[in-house]
């Protein structure tokens, strides 16, 4: 991608990001430390920074359970880019069997299932154990990254491909017809009248609530929307 910039290197694989997500993160950012408006200032910035960095440690984390899991089947990753959209870990091939595919897939969701729980259990330990405002902070900022987490598990196991889900959806296709490309069509098919159905609802929502986050969820949702046809295209041209 233009305008990427690289971070650093970890298990031999580059982490960057795009431009793009420096908006994604102020805004994180500034969301967090809005509604932690009860704490003073200073506080509330220091702790919603900190917990955006948390978060998108998350992110990077669920894009290396991809990577490292890739490796395993031989597929290696040219990197891990974090982007407005959260995180993306480019695969230099595709996977070689339906098997390693769903279980490539299922790594990402899967980490971000433990991270959540990781963390939510910090928060009861720190509430039932720790004193101060220092306590309370750390365990407020751990009860963000559980939730956030969890709604990444959840996100991404959603069946619209090229997410995660898709993915999963793609690999017992594949798996039937053991044929990629008749499977990268159909689960193509299935993400691109799921996220277009998503966006259209979305509008739908927004139009009556004039609720913001709804502005969000369409232009996500179109983006997954792109992505699915941009696959579908690639497919349909591929010999098969
Ligand atoms: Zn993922």
């Amino acid at each position: 991608m233009v305008g990427t910039f690289s971070i650093g290197r970890l298990f031999r694989i580059r982490v960057g990001f795009h431009v793009s997500w420096i908006a994604l993160f102020l805004f994180v950012v500034w969301a967090i430390a809005s509604s932690l408006s009860e704490l003073q200032t200073p506080l509330a910035v220091v702790l919603a920074l900190a917990c955006a960095v948390l978060l998108f440690a998350s992110v990077v984390a669920h894009e290396f359970a991809h990577a490292l899991v890739a490796r395993r089947f031989g597929v290696q990753t040219r990197g891990i880019t974090l982007f407005i959209f959260g995180g993306i870990a480019t695969l230099e091939n595709e996977p070689p069997t339906p098997r390693a595919e769903a279980a490539i897939a299922l790594a990402g969701p899967l980490s971000s299932g433990l991270i959540a729980l990781v963390s939510y259990g910090a928060t009861l330990l720190l509430d039932r154990f720790g004193t101060g405002p220092v306590a309370a902070g750390v365990s407020l900022t751990l009860a963000y990254v559980a939730v956030a987490n969890a709604v990444l598990a959840i996100f991404n196991l959603v069946p619209a491909f090229p997410m995660d889900g898709g993915r999963v959806l793609r690999a017992l296709f594949w798996m039937r017809t053991r044929d990629q490309r008749a499977a990268t069509i159909a689960a193509a098919l299935v993400g691109v009248t799921l996220a277009l159905c998503t966006a259209v609802a979305s509008l739908v929502m927004l139009g009556s609530t004039h609720a913001w986050p709804y502005a969000w969820y369409a232009t996500l949702a179109g983006f997954v929307a792109w992505s699915g046809w941009t696959h579908l295209r690639a497919a349909r041209t591929t010999a098969g």
